[in-house]
């Protein structure tokens, strides 16, 4: 048999995915007399009559025949869901539909949704959201984009289509060929582009009719299932439930699970083996009149469908990690082998110069995995978790041999108390978040603060231009070292630096007083005592005297290459001015 596609939703903050969502299960509701929708847990199933209906005409232009029952989209839209329902290496969802305010385009959670939707070869449409906002819209609500399209005046049209030609472009940067959905020729290689509003309900039956057409042309293999087969699954999230105890809510998306069944599951640990005491799913709003009851039980369940699972020993369960009922007990250690397997693949344990991630779920952790994979950042250790002593300690390895890849990256997760004294104690940055962009991009903004830094530093080290007079009547001392006043003309001079006359080195600065008091450097016209090693007044320096800094060629070369930018316009020029004295010490 052929089971439903499962949908998933993504795109950028505020971009509309949830009100999206909300628009095809309201538009599905209202279509009472068909059936409505199904709810799940964690997900909404529509079934094909009900799309069939919303969508028209439309279906038969598609020319292929619909042999799906339905849809299943899943509830929670975003990256985060849709990475930690995986399966086997690769995304439970079969489909996404990818939202992107038209009036805003482009925004950095979309190109990372293509870029997870890239690595995981998952199928997509894009809903071009908001054409409402487009100034001098008319809304039609509920009508298929074309029918609207059609009603709008020609500025209007010829506004919308510059906004999805700004969409096709940005997604021909991004690696991938794109079309408004009634103007694809090849469905194998372009990306169908629907306007849409979530408010309006424009463009709702398009997006479902595209939809069922990827899903007929890409998915037929995947989807075929047996209905009677032991049930595989993900979990999509480990949850507490007063009076059930700790349960899991769980997709399936192959063969059937029923109560009694003999389950093994993913742990932090290794692998849960239980029993299934109870398979919930959610109970239509309008018959819920004690919240405490938002379940109704049921004896068995079949692919693809959400059910919450009640059973012993679920609190060590590990969201994204798979399930599998077990029909026959031989098949115990192998299963469990199984499971183990896909979990130690997707964790990482190396002695690489590269980060150490933790992430909340499995498919989490795979999603950011891939995302530092794109962005060339190199990974020593991941795994599931809190931050640990142990994550630290890998870390200050790292460290040793690089410091900007000695750091640990934290996704959704907190960090255990030993774990931070450590991390405090050797100063090894932690970064956490709940956004996987912003996670990375926190990361790579501070290796350019800390190359900055590294670079200052480098700066601060070299010997400046400096010109300074030595002021007549001042010799307070002559030799051993000479003491003198002097005045500085351009630049600046710190203690250790040489002072060349007439090419010469003559000797390095001791110290620089003004005041009785000691100074780390002087600058311009500032009037100082200063102490020459190796000066001698009457012999290697004279009252009236003009002294530069000496600057090796090295340091000549770095300040002119590498440091231009820091250099005021003076300092350029007396670098110049120097350049000519020493040339004249090496002729
Ligand atoms: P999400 O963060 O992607 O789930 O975005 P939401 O669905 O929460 O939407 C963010 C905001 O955009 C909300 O204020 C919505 O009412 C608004 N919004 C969503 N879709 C549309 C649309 O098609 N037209 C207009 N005008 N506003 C929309």
């Amino acid at each position: 048999m052929i089971r439903q596609p499962i949908v998933s939703v993504l795109g950028h903050v505020d971009h509309g995915k949830t009100t999206l969502l909300d628009k095809i299960r309201g538009t599905a509701i209202a279509q009472r007399e068909a059936g409505g929708i199904t709810q799940h847990i964690g997900a909404t199933e529509i079934p094909i009559e009900v799309i069939e209906k919303i969508c028209g005409d439309l279906i038969k232009k598609l020319k292929i025949k619909i042999n799906l029952p339905g849809l299943l989209f899943i509830d929670t839209p975003g990256h985060e869901a849709f990475t930690t329902l995986r399966k086997r290496g690769g995304a439970l969802a079969d489909l996404a539909i990818l939202v992107i305010d038209i009036t805003e385009g482009f925004r950095p959670q979309t190109i990372e949704a293509l870029n997870i939707l890239r690595s995981y070869k998952t199928p997509f449409v894009v809903a071009a959201n908001k054409i409402d906002k487009i100034s001098g819209w008319k809304p039609k609500e509920n009508y298929p984009f074309l029918l609207s399209f059609a009603y709008q005046q020609e500025e209007t049209k010829a506004k919308l289509e510059n906004l999805v030609y700004e969409i096709v472009g940005e997604l021909y940067n991004q690696g991938f060929q794109a079309e408004r959905f009634d103007r694809i020729e090849k469905y194998e290689r372009q990306v169908s582009i629907v306007p849409v509003s979530a408010l309006t309900g424009e463009g709702i039956p398009e997006l479902l009719m595209v939809i069922l057409g990827l899903a007929q042309r890409f998915l037929e293999k995947q989807l075929e299932i047996s209905e009677t087969a032991p049930a595989k699954g993900t979990i999509l999230e480990v949850k507490e439930e007063k009076g059930l105890g700790t349960t899991i809510d769980v997709i399936i998306y192959d063969g059937k699970i029923k109560r009694g069944d003999l389950i093994l599951l993913g742990s932090k640990e290794g692998v849960i083996q239980t029993k299934v005491r109870s398979l919930l799913k959610p109970k239509p709003l309008d018959e819920i009149r004690d919240p405490k009851h938002r379940f109704s039980h049921v004896s068995e369940a079949f692919a693809a469908c959400g059910v919450k699972i009640a059973a012993p020993n679920l609190e060590n369960a590990l969201a994204g990690s798979p399930l599998r009922v077990i029909a026959n007990k031989d098949e115990i250690e192998k299963v469990k082998a199984e499971i183990m397997a896909e979990i130690e693949d997707v964790k990482i344990e190396t002695d690489k110069i590269g980060v150490v991630i933790k992430a909340d779920t499995l498919g989490s952790l795979e999603g950011l995995i891939k995302l530092l994979e794109n962005e060339g950042i190199p990974i020593r250790r991941a795994d599931v978790g809190d931050v640990s002593k142990r994550d630290v300690m890998e870390a200050e390895a790292v460290r040793e041999k690089d410091k900007s890849k000695g750091v640990i990256l934290g996704f959704n997760v907190g960090i255990l108390r030993d774990a931070e004294a450590r991390a405090r104690e050797s100063d090894i940055p932690i970064f956490l978040g709940n956004v996987i962009y912003k996670l990375i991009e926190d990361y790579q903004e501070w290796i350019l603060e800390e190359i900055e830094k590294k670079k200052l530093e480098e700066f601060e080290k070299l010997t400046k231009p400096g010109k300074i007079r030595i002021l007549p009547g001042y010799v307070f001392r002559t030799s051993k070292p000479a003491i003198v006043g002097i005045e500085v003309i351009e630049g600046k001079i710190k203690p250790g630096y040489k002072l060349i006359k007439d090419g010469k080195i003559i000797g390095s600065i001791k110290g620089i007083q003004e005041k009785n008091i000691n100074l780390a450097e002087a600058t311009k016209n500032m009037q100082v005592a200063i102490s020459i090693e190796d000066g001698v007044v009457g012999r290697n320096i004279e009252e009236g005297d003009i002294l530069y800094t000496f600057i090796t060629d090295r340091e000549l070369e770095l300040l002119e290459k590498e440091f231009r930018d820091k250099l005021t316009e003076e300092e350029i020029k007396l670098i110049e001015e120097i350049k000519e004295v020493q040339g004249c010490r090496r002729l």
